[in-house]
């Protein structure tokens, strides 16, 4: 992996290139540092203001993708005229754009139940934070006693695997959470190419940046940056040799490309890009 900042002049040549630029982000661990409980991950406001400036300019255009529901991450990240995705894309609006996957029909009343399961079983363990984010439920354990960590992903296997067995759900693992979710083959890097798609379909070449001579203009390119298990599916899809898969922090089975080190790197390179 290479460090975002190390080819930073061809990085400026895309960008002075290109029709659109993709700028999709996720939210915790990348636009805020990761902290004791999710209610404490705020964004701060040098980082608000970069990406307003950015979401002026027409070339940009701008995503937080994030496991959080859709109407938590708005509210948290608050920004008019960019676009959001909750639930790790199953549910996505902005521009126009309003879109709920139907694989969140009638999962609601199995979370509920699956979540009154787990409190109960996990009841005797402090610093366990079962959180219903509408579409899927997460059940955080950075908080609880390391002596716990086997027992409670026993329980947690315990619970889900009825229902897994059954395909009425599938369960996922992130930075110290378990996430119980709708059994179907949809995450951020579906939601990033849905939200190129739909931006694509919108954009008129003719009217823009064409002018007959340069043909390069229109090379449209993807920047995607996260930090945790779920942002591999983004980095995956992103295979165009011009597109930007960006870690943050250090993996080296990572799917991504390029890395930067912490959240004040990424506001860093926000600034740079301004
Ligand atoms: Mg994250």
């Amino acid at each position: 992996m290479i460090h975002l900042f190390n080819n930073w002049n061809s990085i400026v040549s895309k960008i002075n290139k290109a029709g659109l630029v993709f700028l999709f982000l996720d939210y915790d661990g990348t636009l805020t540092p990761i902290v004791s409980t999710p209610d404490k991950a705020v964004m701060n406001d040098d980082i608000r203001k970069l990406l307003v400036l950015l979401s002026h300019n027409k070339k940009f255009k701008i995503a937080v993708i994030s496991g959080r529901s859709l109407e938590d991450v708005k509210s948290k990240v608050s920004i008019d005229g960019i676009f959001y995705a909750g639930n790790h894309g199953l549910e996505i609006q902005g521009g126009g754009l309003d879109y709920l996957h139907q694989g969140c029909k009638n999962v609601r009343s199995r979370l509920k139940a699956i979540e009154h399961k787990l409190k109960t079983k996990l009841a005797h363990i402090k610093g366990i934070i079962a959180e219903d984010k509408g579409f899927s439920l997460s059940l955080h354990y950075r908080m609880a006693d390391e002596k716990y960590i086997f027992q409670i992903k026993q329980i947690v296997n315990e619970v889900c695997n009825p229902y897994i067995e059954k395909e009425q759900i599938k369960l996922t693992q992130g930075k110290k959470v378990f996430e119980v979710r709708p059994p179907v083959d949809w995450g951020k890097g579906q939601a990033l190419s849905l939200l190129r798609e739909f931006c694509e379909d919108d954009y008129d070449y003719e009217d823009n940046y064409y002018d007959g001579y340069d043909d390069d203009i229109t090379d449209n390119f993807t920047i995607y940056i996260g930090d945790d298990r779920t942002d591999e599916d983004a980095f995956k899809v992103l295979t165009h040799t011009e597109d930007i898969s960006v870690l943050v922090g250090h993996n080296k089975a990572s799917y991504a490309k390029f890395f930067l080190n912490n959240v004040d790197e990424v506001r860093e390179f926000l600034t740079k890009i301004i």
